[in-house]
């Protein structure tokens, strides 16, 4: 009965054979070495004449029977690699991918868009260094080493007696010493002070700064260009009040409410039912300053401004929560884009 164990050795080969096939062509080629007309099958179905008639036919049945089986095998396995190499091949005709492109963080927008604004009106962009001196953050702005404005700022000390700068307002003192006026100048960027980080407070946060010095300014030029900002800004229809406030660098000093953006002045949780939003702090320039930066309080005056962009972006775009601003949540992110 060897004949019949060559049959079913052959074909426990065979199949394993299939099964390790990776790919079409080599399946192909296998076909053509088992079943082909050289192929060992065949050969072994030659050599049934020479058996006795009883053996011959059960022989021949068995043959027969793993040929068919081997064919629908392979059948079977070639539709599939076809199938496969089908939705695998590349199609030329497909549109391409696209690929989202990224764009400002809404924080960088929104001091844009106030820069922007400012520069419509005339003002120059200038900007400083993040690490100040203790004398620009502080001494040039009228707040002597023992003032108790001071502790208004928490500040973060650097190595080297220098600082973090707690506002952008050192710009104004660095241009003011450079320049001759008329000044006229917008500073944006980053400011630290050691808060605790809550839903209104973050450590690190920005501002744009912005003052102007030359000869007859009042406080009426202050109000003129804050609230044509303001209302470019956030609506035509918007009111300001101006409180008194104080600043060592100004005097006198103010602090500016809008007209709140949700309620239109009615009372609402944003306004904490006051009808008011504070939205920046502003003065004329204090005489003191004029002076240490070497240009003539009896000839010149200034105004002087500033405001957080947090604050700004916050109210503009109703987010409820300043850690939003910082914690890289492309899903919060991407309805500015
Ligand atoms: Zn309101």
């Amino acid at each position: 009965m060897s004949l019949l164990d060559d049959v079913t050795k052959l074909e426990t080969e065979v199949l394993e054979r299939i099964g390790q096939a990776d790919s079409l062509a080599s399946l192909k080629e296998l076909q053509v070495r088992y079943l082909g007309r050289k192929g060992p099958l065949t050969s072994l179905l030659r050599g049934l004449g020479s058996l006795p008639p009883e053996v011959r036919k059960q022989a021949g049945a068995r043959a027969n029977e793993v040929r068919k089986r081997l064919e629908a095998k392979f059948s079977e396995a070639v539709e599939k690699f076809s199938a496969e190499e089908k939705t695998s091949s590349f199609d030329p005709t497909l549109p391409g991918t696209c690929q989202q492109a990224g764009t400002a963080h809404i924080l960088n927008q929104v001091m844009d868009e106030i820069c922007s604004t400012f520069h419509g009106m005339g003002f120059e962009i200038a900007r400083g260094p993040d690490v100040e001196t203790d004398y620009y953050n502080f001494e040039s702005l009228n707040f002597p080493p023992d003032h108790p404005a001071r502790d208004m700022q928490d500040t973060f000390f650097v190595e080297g007696g220098r600082v973090l700068r707690t506002h952008t307002t050192p710009v104004q003192t660095r241009e003011l010493e450079k320049r001759k006026p008329p000044i006229k100048i917008i500073s944006p960027g980053a400011a630290y002070r050691n808060e605790a980080i809550s839903t209104r407070a973050h450590a690190s946060f920005h501002q744009v700064d912005g003052f102007l010095v030359d000869e007859g300014v009042t406080m009426a030029d202050l109000k003129g260009a804050l609230v044509a900002f303001c209302r470019a800004f956030f609506g035509e229809e918007l009111k300001l009040k101006f409180r008194p406030s104080f600043f060592p660098f100004t005097e006198p000093s103010a602090e500016v409410d809008i007209s709140c953006i949700l309620c239109k002045g009615k009372g609402c949780q944003l306004c904490k039912y006051s009808g008011w939003l504070e939205i920046l702090g502003c003065g004329m320039i204090d005489p003191a300053v004029l002076e240490i930066t070497g240009h003539d309080p009896e000839k010149y005056t200034g105004y002087a401004f500033g405001m957080g962009v947090e604050r700004v972006a916050m109210l503009k775009h109703k987010i409820t929560d300043i850690r939003l601003l910082f914690n890289s949540n492309v899903r919060f992110l991407r309805q500015f884009f």
